[in-house]
Formats: C-alpha cells, sequence, structure tokens
C-alpha cells in the first residue's frame, strides 16, 4: 500500500500527571515518523497557556509542532499577538479555525467571525511565514443553512490563503471522495487530509457525534450499542472498522491522515501498524 505521511492531534494537558502522560504518547507516535503533532485551542483563549505548554513541549523534543488558534470571540491584535509568538518560537505551521463559543459566554462584536478572516489576517500580516491548515466537513458543518452553501464558506476560506485542509471524522468514505470531488470542481486543489477518530467508547463517540455533525453509520451505531460496556468488543470492532477506512482512503488517494488521538497512543498505533507504517 502507498503509505503516506500521518499527524497526530493532542489537547492541552491540566496538570503535570497528564503532561507526563502525554509525553511517553508522543514517545510511542513519534516512531511513526509524523508530518506534525497539533494541539488544540479552546476559543476564547480558554486553553491559551495550555496549548502554547503543549506545544513547547513537543519543539523541545526536536518534533514539529502546529498549534491550533482559534479566532471567534478574539480580536485581531489578540491573534496577531499569539502569531507573533508563535513566529518567533519557530513555528511554521497553523490550524486556523473559528472555533465554537463556550456556553454562557457572548460572542461579541469583537473581531474575528469566521476562519475566513483568520486566513486572510494570518495572510495579509504574515505574508508565507505559515502553513495554514483549515478545518473540512465532508458531512457538512452543523450550524450549516444547507451544503451547498457550507462548500461554497469552505471554498473561500480555501481561496483566502489555505495550504491544506483538515477533515472532522467521518465513517463513510464516500462522503470525504464526493466532498474532494465537490470542491476541487470549485477550483480547490489544496491537499485534503481524512481526519481519523478511533472507537474507544460508543457512549462518548456518540455523544461528541451527535455536536460536531459526524454521523454513525446505523449498522456501527447498532453493533457498538450492543457490546454495551464490553470495551473490548467496542475497541476491536472500531480497530477493524477504523483500519479498513483509513485502508481504502488511501488506496483512493487520501494525501495523508490525521489521527484524533484523545492524547492516547493505544489504538492509534495498532491502526497504523495495521496499515503497514
Ligand atoms: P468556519 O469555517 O468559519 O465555519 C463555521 C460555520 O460558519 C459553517 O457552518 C460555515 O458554513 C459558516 N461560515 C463560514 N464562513 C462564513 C461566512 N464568511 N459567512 C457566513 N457563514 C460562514 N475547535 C476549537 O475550539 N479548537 C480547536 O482546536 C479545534 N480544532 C479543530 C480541528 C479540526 C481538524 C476540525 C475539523 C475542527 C476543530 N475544531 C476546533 C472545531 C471547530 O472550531 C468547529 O467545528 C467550529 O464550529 C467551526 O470552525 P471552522 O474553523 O470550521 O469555522
Amino acid at each position: 500500500m502507498n503509505l503516506r505521511p500521518l499527524s497526530f492531534e493532542f489537547f492541552p494537558t491540566r496538570t503535570e500527571e497528564s503532561r507526563r502522560k502525554l509525553a511517553i504518547t508522543r514517545k510511542q507516535l513519534r516512531q511513526y515518523n509524523p508530518a506534525f503533532f497539533s494541539c488544540t485551542y479552546g476559543a476564547g483563549g480558554t486553553t491559551r497557556e495550555g496549548t502554547l505548554q503543549t506545544i513547547t513541549d513537543i519543539m523541545t523534543e526536536g518534533l514539529t509542532a502546529a498549534p491550533h488558534l482559534a479566532c471567534v470571540g478574539a480580536s485581531q491584535e489578540e491573534m496577531t499577538e499569539i502569531l507573533q509568538d508563535y513566529q518567533n518560537m519557530g513555528i511554521r505551521h497553523i490550524v486556523a479555525l473559528r472555533g465554537d463559543i463556550p456556553s454562557g459566554v457572548g460572542s461579541g462584536s469583537r473581531g474575528l467571525r469566521y476562519a475566513n478572516e483568520l486566513v486572510s489576517l494570518i495572510k495579509e500580516t504574515f505574508g508565507n511565514a505559515f502553513h495554514i491548515e483549515v478545518a473540512a466537513y465532508p458531512e457538512f458543518h452543523p450550524q450549516a443553512r444547507s451544503a451547498e452553501d457550507d462548500i461554497n464558506h469552505f471554498v473561500r476560506k480555501c481561496k483566502a490563503g489555505a495550504d491544506s485542509a483538515i477533515t472532522q471524522y467521518f465513517f463513510n468514505t464516500d462522503s470525504y471522495f464526493r466532498f474532494v470531488d465537490d470542491v476541487q470542481s470549485r477550483g480547490v486543489n489544496i491537499p485534503i487530509i481524512p481526519g481519523i477518530m478511533p472507537i474507544a467508547s460508543f457512549s462518548k463517540l456518540a455523544r461528541f457525534s451527535e455536536t460536531c455533525g459526524a454521523e454513525i453509520p446505523r449498522w456501527l451505531r447498532l453493533k457498538l450499542q450492543s457490546y454495551a460496556d464490553d470495551t473490548a468488543s467496542i475497541k476491536a470492532l472500531g480497530l477493524d472498522v477504523v483500519t479498513e477506512m483509513c485502508s481504502r482512503l488511501l488506496q483512493n488517494g487520501a494525501p495523508s491522515l490525521h489521527f484524533y488521538t484523545l492524547n492516547q497512543a493505544g489504538l492509534v498505533s495498532t491502526i497504523c501498524q495495521r496499515l503497514g507504517y
């Protein structure tokens, strides 16, 4: 099989103990020579320090880091200041997002509202200093008014200067390939990297999928549900399904794979090994 580059996503840790565990996770995953390790950012700046710390830890180990940056509710000055710090640290790769306003926090009238505005700000202020990654939704963003509207917004975001995109996770490869065809027919030819979610727990996956708009196919949902709290069977089925999906994606031209690790190496590592990495 044609093995393409990998990347791994983390979220910022809150305690010294979880920070130590994440260092072990990184050690396990670096054997796959990832193109980069990314770290999420809480919209509204809620994890500004934590994201910076995780990114610094990654760089201290000589690895390539890609911080996420979410612009909603933030001013242009705040975003520019963070980006300037990242540039000074030697960071060359950013995942540029809108983010979701935490509940109870008003969106306010400050600055940036959509990811395309953040992409434009990065380009105007920093030129080509950063490789800009944006988010893509093969099954469409949950707030999209229509599929067509969502694709048009995605195309605009790419044309503002995105270099590549990472998708929300999905379990149906048709949605991914259809999305790639749709945006390519509108003149967008940047790499669109499938975001891969390993399956560790049905209840968590179902809850998260509900909010982010990712569909769990009926057959998979019913099978996972039938295992109740038998986590070994859930993980075994999840490994088969996700590995097979990755294999199909790579065989049919996906440029790379990006894993949502949830800060754990186990399942991701097994999938990579089964794929031949
Ligand atoms: P946008 O591209 O701005 O789109 C948001 C919605 O607005 C869509 O419905 C779109 O159709 C619509 N829209 C877009 N542009 C316009 C416009 N100009 N006018 C009107 N409507 C418009 N969230 C975090 O908080 N932190 C993270 O670190 C993080 N990492 C992520 C990584 C990946 C790979 C993915 C796929 C998602 C991530 N998210 C993260 C979640 C993401 O922030 C949410 O899905 C958010 O709701 C949308 O962000 P976006 O950048 O895709 O937004």
